[in-house]
């Protein structure tokens, strides 16, 4: 059962990467990605992981991207798995990304506290230390001030991107991204691209000029995507020649995504580590 793309508390998940691999151990899962929101800080914990849980582990970082469309610019998740996480146009990428991603939730944090009983701190106490911050930690500091019940109500309603609150972050061009990935010696995957309900999502034109620009596959099975999507995600996948992926985006308790509700086939998993510069770290030898 092979699941390629799970975020811990490194990002915004509420598991220790450690804790993901259990997690993973316990759901049946073999192979597990560790795909923290644009940051690779919980590798070597997970790593160190393998052998006691016998969980194989990817090495992955999902990148915060932005597709610069004729119909105006389109936030893009884009995973990249085995690369070289000290290439350094990925790397100052991702750090450029990670730090504004902090001024950004002050500035949202700032906003929030003009109505609602809320302090940068109070953020802060929702975040691990040296974690990529997003707006699910600004989510659990309102469940923490009692503003809200859940993430869930959170990301309805103050924090959805039509609201006041709402601030943008950097984030590189996807193509860019792409080519950044592969000069890494990664594999870049584009995440959930049909889930729509976070926002608008990219054409298949614009998937098209992505796969020219060295895009290796389309993450068509994911609870965010219908079965009319998932079919159509296949179908486009195999007109550009891109490999199919399916995975959980396990969030931990911060979201209802299971282990291994979404799988990834082991030929595709033997593309990607092929292409991969990084080997996949098993805990048995092939
Ligand atoms: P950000 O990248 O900081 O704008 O926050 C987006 C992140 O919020 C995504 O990576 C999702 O994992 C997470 N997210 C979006 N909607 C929800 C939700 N309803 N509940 C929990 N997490 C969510
Ligand atoms: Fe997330
Ligand atoms: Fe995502
Ligand atoms: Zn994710």
């Amino acid at each position: 059962m092979i699941d390629l793309h799970t975020h811990s508390c490194a990002s915004d998940g509420t598991d220790t990467p450690r804790g993901v691999m259990e997690a993973a151990a316990a759901a049946g899962v073999t192979v597990v990605a560790l795909t923290d929101h644009d940051t690779t800080a919980g590798w070597d914990e997970a790593a160190a992981a393998v052998p006691d849980t016998h969980v194989a582990l990817v090495r992955g970082v999902e990148i915060s991207t932005r597709a610069h469309t004729p119909a105006g610019g389109v936030s893009v998740h884009l995973l990249a798995y085995l690369h070289d996480p000290q290439h350094p146009t990925l790397r100052s990428e991702l750090e450029r990304t990670r730090d504004d991603r902090v001024q950004r939730a002050r500035r949202m944090a700032e906003r929030l506290a003009e109505d609602f009983p809320l302090t940068w701190d109070d953020v802060v106490a929702q975040t691990h230390d040296g974690a990529t911050v997003g707006r699910p930690h600004l989510a659990d500091a309102l469940v923490a001030a009692g503003v809200v019940a859940h993430r869930d109500e959170a990301f309805a309603t103050m924090l959805h991107p039509g609201a006041p609150y709402y601030v943008p972050h950097y984030a590189p061009d996807t193509a860019d991204a792409v080519r950044a990935v592969l000069a890494a010696g990664g594999v870049p995957v584009m995440a959930h691209p049909r889930a729509g309900t976070r926002g608008r999502v990219v054409t298949e034109d614009t998937i098209a000029e992505l796969a020219q620009a060295g895009l290796a596959g389309l993450e068509a099975d994911h609870r965010d995507h219908t079965d009319p999507d998932r079919a159509r995600m296949r179908d486009l996948a195999r007109e550009l020649g891109l490999l199919v992926t399916g995975s959980s985006d396990y969030h931990g308790a911060g979201k209802h995504n299971r282990l291994g509700e979404h799988r990834t086939d082991p030929a595709v998993l033997a593309e990607i580590e092929d292409r991969g510069t990084l080997e996949v770290l098993r805990p048995w030898t092939r």
